[in-house]
C-alpha cells in the first residue's frame, strides 16, 4: 500500500470515528464512548497528516509541525484541566475564533502563494476561477466566525454587556454587507487582486462583529451553537484550499450538526432560526420589559426546611447559580432526604438553563441524581399547578413570567418553566440582581414567592442541617423591600 493510499484509508477511518463520536455524544449513556471515538479520530488524522507531510517536505517543516502540535496539545490540556464548567461556553467561543482565524490565514496564504508562484500545475487552468472563489468565500466565512466568536467570548465572560447593539438600520446594514460580498465574489473570481482581498476581510470582520453584537443575552445559547456551525464551514472551506478531504468532511459534520443544534434551540426558545443567524433580523429594540417592581418576601433556611418537611411534592428548577455555587451535591442529598420522608421530588430542566446545552443535566448526573426524576421543561410544565413547593436554585431568566406576560420584554416569547403556578416558590439567590438577559423578574414579587438569599450551596446545606435537627419552625416569612 502506498503512503497516499494509507493516508486516504486513515482519513476514511477518522471520518467514520467522527461520525460515531457525534452519534455517541447525542445520548448520555454513550457520551463517554463518543468522546473516546473523537479523540481516536483526531489522533489518527493528525498522525496521517504528519506522515504524509514528512514524505513531501524536508525534516525542518515536519519538526515545526510536531513542535506546534506538542505546544498546542500542552496548552489544550492545561486549559481543559483548569476551566470551570461555567466557563465552558466562553472557552468554546475562543476555540471557534481560532478556527475562523485559521481559515482566514489559510485563505490569505493560498491567495499569496498563487499570486507569487502561480498554481504550479496544482490547479488545472479550468479550475483557477473556482480556486479564487474558494479563497474569497473561505476568508469571508473565517473572518465572520473570528470576530463573531470574539464578541461572543466577550459577552459570555461578561467583559462587555450582553444587551443587543441596535444600530439604526441594522438589518439593512447586514443585508447590504451580504449583497456587497456577493458582488465582490464575482469580481474577485474574474479578476483577483489584493485590494479586493483586503476589502472582503475587513467587510467580514465588521459583519461578524455586528451580527453577534446585535443579539441579546437571552439568545446567546443559539449564537454559540451557530458560531460552532460557522467554524465548521470555515474549516471545510480551508479543507478545499488545502486539498484535504478529511478537513472538508469534518468541517461539514461540525457545520451541519451545529446548524441543526441551533435550529433545535431556536424551536425550544420560540425564536426564528433565520432571524437569529441574521443577527436578530426583524427584531427591533425592546420597548421596555423592566417588569413589575414591588415588595419581595424573605425566608430563612430553617423556614424553607419546615416548608419542605410538610410538602407533598417538590420540584427543583436549577439554573446557572447552582453551577456557580457548585450546589449540585447538597441538592442531591436534599433530594435523597426528602424522598426518604415520602416527599415526591422531581427536577424541571429548562433547555437553556446554565451556560451550555445540557449544563444542568451534567451537574445533576455528576451528583448522581436519578435520571428518571430529571424532567424536561415540556414534561414538567403542566405539573407545577399540582406541586406544593418549587425550589428555584440559581435560575432566573428560565423562570421569568414576563417572557409570557410582557410582549415588550427582551425575552418575550421564550418558553419558561411556569414555577409560579405552584403553591409556594422559594428562590435561592444572593441578591435581587437580574439574570443573564438583564431582565427584572416579576416572579420575585409574587404572593406565593419568597427569596432565600445567600450562596445556593450554603443555603441548601443549612436546610439539610435544619432537616437533620428535626427543627420545626413556622413557615412565616419576613417582609422586606
Ligand atoms: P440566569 O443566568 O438567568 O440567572 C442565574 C441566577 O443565579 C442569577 O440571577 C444569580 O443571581 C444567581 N446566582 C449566581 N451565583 C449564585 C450563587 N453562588 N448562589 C445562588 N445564586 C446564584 O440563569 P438561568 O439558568 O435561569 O438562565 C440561563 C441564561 O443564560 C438564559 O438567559 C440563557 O439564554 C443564557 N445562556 C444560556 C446558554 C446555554 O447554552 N444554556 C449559553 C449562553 C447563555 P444573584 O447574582 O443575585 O445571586
Amino acid at each position: 500500500m502506498t503512503s497516499m493510499t494509507a493516508s486516504r484509508a486513515a482519513d476514511l477511518v477518522a471520518a467514520l470515528l467522527f461520525v460515531l463520536s457525534l452519534a455517541g455524544l447525542s445520548q448520555h449513556r454513550t457520551s463517554r464512548a463518543g468522546v473516546v471515538y473523537g479523540i481516536a479520530g483526531m489522533a489518527l488524522a493528525l498522525t496521517a497528516t504528519v506522515v504524509v507531510a514528512s514524505r513531501s517536505v524536508s525534516a525542518g517543516p515536519v519538526a515545526l509541525i510536531l513542535l506546534a502540535t506538542v505546544i498546542g496539545a500542552a496548552i489544550g490540556l492545561w486549559r481543559a484541566r483548569r476551566v470551570e464548567m461555567t466557563q465552558m461556553p466562553e472557552l468554546i467561543a475562543v476555540l471557534h475564533s481560532f478556527v475562523g482565524l485559521a481559515a482566514v490565514l489559510v485563505g490569505w496564504n493560498s491567495y499569496l502563494e498563487v499570486e507569487a508562484h502561480g498554481s504550479h500545475g496544482r490547479i488545472s487552468p479550468d479550475l483557477v476561477g473556482i480556486h479564487h472563489a474558494e479563497v474569497f468565500i473561505g476568508v469571508f466565512i473565517g473572518a465572520v466566525t473570528f470576530t463573531g466568536s470574539v464578541v461572543a467570548y466577550l459577552k459570555l465572560s461578561a467583559r462587555i454587556k450582553s444587551r443587543p447593539l441596535t444600530l439604526p438600520g441594522k438589518n439593512a446594514l447586514n443585508l447590504g454587507a451580504l449583497a456587497l460580498f456577493l458582488v465582490l465574489t464575482v469580481w474577485f473570481t474574474v479578476s483577483p487582486n489584493l485590494p479586493l482581498m483586503v476589502t472582503v476581510t475587513v467587510l467580514a470582520l465588521v459583519l461578524g462583529w455586528h451580527l453577534v453584537a446585535s443579539i441579546g443575552g437571552g439568545d446567546m445559547p443559539v449564537v454559540v451553537s451557530m458560531l460552532n456551525s460557522y467554524s465548521g464551514w470555515a474549516a471545510a472551506a480551508a479543507g478545499f484550499l488545502l486539498d484535504n478531504n478529511l478537513l472538508i468532511v469534518t468541517g461539514a459534520l461540525v457545520g451541519s450538526s451545529g446548524a441543526y443544534l441551533s435550529y433545535i434551540m431556536c424551536q425550544a426558545m420560540n425564536r426564528s432560526f433565520l432571524s437569529v443567524i441574521a443577527g436578530g433580523f426583524g427584531i427591533e429594540a425592546p420597548a421596555g420589559g423592566a417588569g413589575e417592581q414591588g415588595e419581595h418576601r424573605e425566608v430563612r433556611a430553617h423556614e424553607a426546611a419546615s416548608l419542605l418537611a410538610g410538602a407533598r411534592s417538590v420540584v427543583i428548577t436549577p439554573g446557572y447559580g447552582m453551577a456557580v455555587a457548585q450546589a449540585q451535591h447538597p441538592v442531591a442529598e436534599l433530594t435523597r432526604r426528602l424522598r426518604e420522608r415520602g416527599v415526591e421530588v422531581r427536577f424541571g430542566v429548562h433547555p437553556v438553563a446554565g451556560r451550555l446545552p445540557g449544563h444542568m443535566n451534567v451537574l445533576l448526573a455528576e451528583a448522581k441524581v436519578p435520571y428518571d426524576i430529571v424532567l424536561e421543561m415540556d414534561e414538567i410544565n403542566d405539573d407545577f399547578a399540582d406541586t406544593s413547593v418549587v425550589l428555584v436554585i440559581g435560575a432566573n431568566d428560565t423562570v421569568n413570567p414576563s417572557a409570557m406576560d410582557d410582549p415588550a420584554s427582551p425575552i418575550a416569547g421564550m418558553p419558561v418553566l411556569r414555577v409560579w403556578e405552584a403553591e409556594q416558590v422559594v428562590v435561592f439567590k444572593r441578591s435581587m440582581a437580574s439574570g443573564y438577559a438583564g431582565v427584572q423578574n416579576p416572579l420575585f414579587f409574587r404572593e406565593n414567592s419568597s427569596m432565600l438569599f445567600g450562596d445556593a450551596k450554603q443555603s441548601v446545606e443549612e436546610i439539610l442541617q435544619a432537616l437533620g435537627a428535626g427543627e420545626t419552625v413556622g413557615a412565616g416569612v419576613r417582609s422586606a423591600q
